[in-house]
């Protein structure tokens, strides 16, 4: 489902070249958990952000369910990035919008009727468990509450895939396991496929399958997560 072949992302600095992401080869398969874990500055946003092309990377393949985005057609990465959702850890709402609004108005920009906007965000709304803050703003909400609503926007566009850079990052213990808990869930009940970054080894104990650390750019190391916390 998620290929990366050869991932290279450079950056030109003042100082020269900065090699962000290395030689990355990553395979994700539908209906499973990756995450990517390492010390900041390792590379793992820039790496994420080349899953959706937010970054292009400089070289190498991103295949998503067979199509190399980084050979695709503006309509076929269009399409491609309709099915990839996306949280972060800062949850970027609208803070002059509604819980509501903050899930509706993509669902309009994507052409949905009112009624099929009203659907979706109620059906979301309900599985991330905000039925009754519709009408709050997001400073009204906790940051869990905030990542939920985040979480509700980008269910509400039946992506397949989710990528979460550092989505429990801002959040307390407690809260960091609630949305693990809903993510493990949107995983198991709607089948999506996740891959997340992460800092924090908690996260990728609780919710991954495999794991992957990344260290200045490179993947030094990658196995499933039993594998990787049970050897001596
Ligand atoms: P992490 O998410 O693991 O903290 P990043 O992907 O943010 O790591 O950064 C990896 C490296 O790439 C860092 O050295 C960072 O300074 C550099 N970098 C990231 N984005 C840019 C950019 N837009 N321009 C120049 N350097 C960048
Ligand atoms: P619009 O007129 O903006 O296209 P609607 O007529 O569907 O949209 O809704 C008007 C506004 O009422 C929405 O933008 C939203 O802020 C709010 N709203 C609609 N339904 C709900 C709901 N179930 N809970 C809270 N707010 C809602």
């Amino acid at each position: 489902m998620i290929q990366l072949q050869s991932v290279v992302k450079q950056f030109e600095a003042k100082n020269g070249t900065v090699t962000a992401v290395d030689q990355v080869d990553i395979q994700v398969k539908k209906g499973e958990i990756h995450g990517v874990i390492g010390y900041s500055g390792a590379g793992k946003s820039t790496l994420i952000r080349c899953v959706n092309l937010l970054e292009r990377p400089t070289s190498g393949k991103v295949i998503i369910n067979g199509v190399d985005l980084t050979k695709a057609s503006p309509e076929q990465l269009r399409q491609s990035r309709q099915k990839i959702g996306m949280i972060f850890q800062h949850f970027n709402l609208l803070k002059t919008a509604t819980v509501y609004d903050n899930i509706a108005i993509p669902l309009k920009l994507l052409g949905y009727s009112k009624q099929e906007v009203e659907e979706k965000v109620k059906k979301y709304a309900e599985i991330v468990g905000l039925t009754e803050k519709l009408a709050s703003y997001p400073n009204q909400l906790s940051g869990g509450q905030k990542q939920r609503v985040a979480i509700a926007r980008s269910l509400s566009q039946e992506p397949e895939i989710l990528l979460s850079d550092e989505a429990t990052s801002a959040l307390d213990p407690e809260t960091t396991d609630s949305i693990l808990d809903l993510l493990l869930e949107i995983n198991e009940k709607l089948g999506i496929t996740i891959l997340l970054i992460t800092h924090e080894m908690n996260v990728i104990q609780k919710i991954c399958d495999y794991v992957y650390v990344l260290e200045k750019g490179k993947l030094v190391e990658h196995n499933t997560a039993i594998e990787l916390f049970t050897k001596p």
